[in-house]
């Protein structure tokens, strides 16, 4: 399929965040959590005016993997998922969380602010990893979709297969560089202190194996 190019302001945020912000880079995570808590919230708000759909806290969760061989790590939840269309809208346009338009209001120089107070939301996966892999399936849809990018360049979207419900955003891992530590992204006890730190709050059980796989 051919490659569909981000808008132009998501590029340019996403040039941004990558290029200029090297201090926090482990807030990616609380953005990514937030999101799969925002996506069980969404099924939680259907299942309380849609009488055919049961709610059951314990199939509401979110899973973090960690995959140190292949420098993978993968956070999975079971909420609505996204369709195709989704994917290439929800993923494709940075501005929706405000945080641009926010930026061009102030001239904000350090970028460092934007994430701090707004959080810039999915792209900060970027900032630690090469390219990400979405695979997701929506609620009330058969068919999964596999939404895939390099970064910057934008993404391609292709049919997936998956058995449940939900969404897994799988980050390939930078490989370590200068002064810079991304393998600390892969090991399960620092993990753990980040969402301590930043997701301490989110009401749905984060789930992780500790011991070394
Ligand atoms: P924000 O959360 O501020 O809307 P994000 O960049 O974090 O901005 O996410 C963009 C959109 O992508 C979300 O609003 C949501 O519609 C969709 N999205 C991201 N992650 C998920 C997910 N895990 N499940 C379902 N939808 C998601
Ligand atoms: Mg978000």
């Amino acid at each position: 399929m051919a490659k569909q190019q981000f808008e132009a302001e998501s590029k340019r945020l996403l040039d941004l965040m990558i290029n200029s912000i090297y201090s926090k880079r482990e807030v990616f995570l609380r953005e990514l959590i937030s999101n799969a808590s925002d996506a069980i919230d969404k099924m939680y708000y259907l299942a309380l005016t849609d009488d055919s759909i049961t709610f059951d806290q314990s199939d509401y969760y979110i899973r973090i993997d960690v995959d140190k061989e292949k420098r993978q790590l993968t956070v999975t939840d079971t909420g609505i998922g996204m369709t195709k269309e989704e994917l290439a809208s929800n993923l494709g346009v940075i501005a929706k969380s405000g945080s641009l338009a926010f930026k061009n209001e102030n001239e904000i120089k350090d970028g460092h602010d934007i994430i701090g107070q707004f959080g810039v939301g999915f792209y900060a996966a970027f900032m630690v990893a090469d390219h990400v892999t979405v695979h997701s399936r929506a609620h009330g849809e058969e068919q999964a979709y596999q939404w895939y990018s390099e970064g910057a360049e934008g993404f391609t979207i292709e049919p997936c297969e998956k058995e449940s419900v939900g969404t897994t955003i799988t980050l390939k891992i930078k490989e370590n560089a200068d002064e810079e530590d991304f393998d600390q992204f892969l090991e399960p006890s620092h993990l753990q202190s980040i969402i301590k730190k930043y997701s301490d709050f989110i009401r749905y059980p984060i789930k992780m194996e500790l011991s070394e796989q």
